[in-house]
Formats: structure tokens, C-alpha cells, sequence
């Protein structure tokens, strides 16, 4: 048994701090968290001072891409590197993303379930992972890796990602069975283009017809999986909200469609906005996906403000890959700039973000019954977001009660003469 003890602690409800706090992890879970004095412990505990330190959940994305290193067609089609190459790559990317206090990521696509084992069993060190598997679309959309010659690529398929085109109610509740066959946690599909989609498919361009995205969440829900729907703007995203995609990923024209706004609200839908995925992107190599980026931004910062507003549920989300690892807290600086409070912000990346994977009974908040997530850090994050950017500042983390980053002493670090 271990208590926390002295460390102002920021639970990830939306609650205010809790200052000289007491957390009390028996085993994987925590049994009891609050004020010191009203969060008691057994004598035989092992007591750890945080005094000074701030307490908060484990972080979450609830969009990444582990997987991706890169936006080109070499790297995209794995033609640069031999495969295992990209894989340990991958593996380095999870363990510094933890290593960032990011305890649970939710894979948006690219990712294999391998990984997820290979945490499970210990053979890698990283977070605990949602996975996406691969974006499912129609012809031409974003999940048809077409090159901009129009060839499709000559590497025999990996069974460990299948193929995610599909045409048609009956692909489509194929492909979602596939999905979950190869270890989908979730369902990811796109309804519209994106930034870095190929010309003649933008933001505003619109996949799937509303009887296909109907069966794609019908299915989803049959098999017990949220539909995390990428959706710009147009009748794409109209599409998506309607459909009933359980999070809107991106949603960056939302703003001119105020009754989609409304209708997420009472719903329950999720956005999650990744506006950090556009500030790269501005500086693209592309000249059409550089002026999508540019285009795009102030509504997408409007539309974050209006949902806000109208109380619907944000969760943060980097759509990290080629980008962004592992310093993926600068979404959570992002959405400060939007206009959250540093405390809201923090939230999306904890206790709202559990709920839009559908976790929050496990994770997101330190409460009692909760997996010990927990990351200590130094200084307050609700002066300066941007601290939780910095490593040297991530002083602990826990994964399930287990302690599995100490920052708290500079390591000596042995010279070889
Ligand atoms: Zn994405």
C-alpha cells in the first residue's frame, strides 16, 4: 500500500485543488484521495512526500497516431526503412510519451494491437492504449492510401491492419467486423477530407453516403465500440453528428453550423479538436494542405468556443504522429489559447477524456475505485499549462499503482573513460 502525501492535488473532475492532500493506492487501485486529514491509511503503508509537488490523473490523448513518423508517401507506405526499424521507433515514441505522464492514449489509426500486447505483457513500456486500428472510408476518402499518381501501394497488406475501404452497407459492417477482429477498441472512420487529404478531397468534402455511416455506427455499437468520426466541416460533419459518432474528431468548421452544436449538447457527442495537428500543418511543404491549415484555423478556434459554450463535451486530442511526440501537452497550452481555463483544459485531458473513450469508471480522476494513474509534477499547471511540456518538470508518474518514472533525484550519469 502507498500514500501520496502533501502534494496539492488537482483530481480531474473540474473540482478545485485540493491543497496538503492524502491518496491511498492499494495495489493497482485507489482506495481513497482527498484531504490529508480526511483520506486515512494504515500504519504499515509506505508514505511517499510530495509536498510541493502537484498531484494530477494520468494524462490522456484521445487522438494519436503512434505510429506515424512522417506525412510522406515513403514513410506512410513504410518504403524508407525495413519494417522492424519503424517498429522500434514506434516503441521508443510510447515510452517517452508515458514517460511525459501521458498514461492512456487512444490510437486514431496506424497502430497494431501488437503494441498493446506487448505493453500488457511487459515486453514494452508505454501507455495504456484505445485502439482505432486504421480509418475506415469509402473510395477516395482518407482511409484509401491512394498516392497522388493514383497508385495504391505494392506491399502485401499486414493482417494486422486490414483493409479499411469499404463501399456499401455491406462492406461497411465488414470492415467494422474486421476492425474489432484485429483488436479495435474503437471505431475510426472519416466523413469528410482534412487538411493533408489529397487535393479535390478537403475539409469540406464529404465521404460516405447516410445509410453506410448508420450501419458503421450501428455495428460499432452492436460490438460494444464508440465511433470516433473525423469530420471537418460540410455535409460531411453534418453527417457525422447525425449518424450519432460518439466523438467528432476535429470538427474545425463546427462554427458555422450552430445547430450541430446544439444537437452534440444534448446528444452527448464528443469533440475532440486537435488544434495542434493545424499549427503543424500551416508550415506544411504542401502548398494546398499549407492553405487548408491557414484557412481553417481561427473557425476551428471559433467552433471550440461555441461548443464551449454550449456545454459540449471537449477532450483533447493531438493527432500526434510525424509531430507532436511526445510533447503532446502542448494540445492541452492549445486549448488554453482557445479559451479554456487552465483548469478545463486540464480536465479535457483527464477526467472527460476517460469518459469520451468510454473509461471513466477506470480512469480520468482520482477517486476511489480508480486505476492509480497519477503524475506528480513541480509547479502549478493551472499558472502555466506549458509546464507540462517540459520534462524536468514531470517529476512522477504511476501506471496503475506501479511507479514508472522517478524524476525526483538528478541521475548521475556513468562516463566510460
Ligand atoms: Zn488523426
Amino acid at each position: 500500500m502507498q500514500v501520496l502525501v502533501g502534494a496539492t492535488l488537482i483530481d480531474g473532475t473540474g473540482a478545485r485543488p485540493v491543497p496538503d492532500s492524502a491518496v491511498v493506492i492499494d495495489g493497482e487501485r485507489i482506495i481513497n484521495a482527498g484531504a490529508r486529514g480526511s483520506a486515512p491509511w494504515p500504519a504499515h503503508a509506505e508514505v511517499i512526500d510530495l509536498s510541493g509537488l502537484t498531484l494530477l490523473p494520468g494524462l490522456i490523448d484521445t487522438h494519436d497516431h503512434l505510429a506515424s513518423h512522417g506525412y510522406a508517401l515513403t514513410k506512410r507506405w513504410g518504403l524508407d526503412e525495413p519494417a522492424s526499424t519503424t517498429h522500434l521507433r514506434t516503441g521508443g515514441v510510447l515510452e517517452a510519451t508515458l514517460a511525459m505522464g501521458y498514461t492512456t492514449v487512444r490510437d486514431a489509426g496506424g497502430l497494431d494491437a501488437g503494441f498493446k500486447l506487448a505493453i500488457e505483457e511487459g515486453l514494452a513500456s508505454g501507455p495504456r492504449l484505445s485502439l482505432g486500428v486504421k480509418i475506415i472510408s469509402p473510395t477516395g476518402g482518407i482511409g484509401d492510401g491512394i498516392s497522388p499518381s493514383g497508385h495504391s501501394c505494392w506491399i502485401p497488406p499486414d493482417p494486422a491492419l486490414p483493409d479499411s475501404v469499404a463501399n456499401g452497407i455491406d462492406q461497411v459492417r465488414a470492415v467494422v467486423r474486421a476492425m474489432v477482429r484485429a483488436g479495435a477498441d474503437a471505431i475510426k472512420c472519416a466523413t469528410t477530407g482534412g487538411a493533408s487529404s489529397r487535393r479535390g478531397h478537403g475539409p469540406r468534402d464529404a465521404a460516405f453516403t447516410r445509410d453506410e455511416m448508420r450501419v458503421l455506427v450501428d455495428e460499432a455499437h452492436a460490438l460494444g465500440r464508440k465511433v470516433m468520426c473525423h469530420a471537418l466541416g460540410g455535409p460531411g460533419l453534418r453527417l457525422a453528428v447525425e449518424a450519432g459518432a460518439d466523438s467528432i474528431e476535429h470538427g474545425c468548421y463546427l462554427s458555422e453550423e450552430p445547430e450541430l452544436i446544439a444537437m452534440m449538447a444534448e446528444r452527448g457527442t464528443f469533440l475532440t479538436p486537435t488544434l495542434l495537428v493545424y499549427v503543424y500543418h500551416r508550415d506544411s511543404a504542401a502548398p494546398h494542405v499549407r492553405r487548408r491549415a491557414r484557412e481553417l484555423y481561427a473557425r476551428h478556434l471559433e467552433s471550440v468556443q461555441m461548443a464551449l459554450a454550449a456545454g459540449v463535451k471537449i477532450s483533447a486530442g493531438t493527432d500526434a504522429g510525424g509531430h507532436g511526440h511526445p510533447v503532446n501537452a502542448r494540445e492541452l497550452e492549445c486549448l488554453v489559447e482557445a479559451g479554456m481555463s487552465p483548469l478545463q483544459a486540464l480536465r479535457a485531458g483527464t477526467g472527460l477524456a476517460a469518459e469520451c473513450l468510454g473509461w471513466e469508471r477506470e480512469l480520468g480522476t482520482v477517486e476511489e475505485g480508480r486505476l492509480a494513474d497519477l503524475v506528480a509534477v513541480d509547479g502549478d499547471p493551472l499558472r502555466d499549462i506549458a509546464l507540462l511540456q517540459r520534462a524536468e518538470r514531470i517529476k512522477l508518474v504511476w501506471k496503475g499503482g506501479r511507479m514508472c518514472v522517478d524524476r525526483r533525484v538528478a541521475r548521475e550519469v556513468a562516463v566510460e573513460a
